[in-house]
């Protein structure tokens, strides 16, 4: 399977997650299926879910760095510094 049909794959793995999860709605003390909570069905389903959001992540992640730019921040830039604290970059 290519990237693309992977990626055609892992997005229908996702809707088909949030089907069987919305027949999982946690209510007071049990879960809509039935189960107590924390519910394991609804729970194996998120993981799964989980999967393959990172996965599909991986998979479109070359898209997203082809389009980055070659060099550091320009001038007037807010950047993030090691410390989380923005500064502008230059003068
Ligand atoms: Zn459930």
């Amino acid at each position: 399977m290519d990237a693309a049909g992977f990626a055609t794959y892992a997005r229908e793995q996702i809707r088909a997650a949030d089907v069987i999860l919305a027949r999982h709605r946690e209510m007071v003390g049990v879960c809509s299926c039935g189960r107590l909570l924390p519910c394991s069905a609804a729970a194996s389903v998120a993981r799964r879910r989980r999967h393959f959001v990172d996965r599909l992540a991986q998979v479109e992640a070359p898209t997203v760095l082809g389009t980055a730019r070659v060099g550091g921040p320009i001038d007037g830039e807010i950047v993030p510094t090691s410390r989380g604290q923005p500064y502008r970059y230059g003068r």
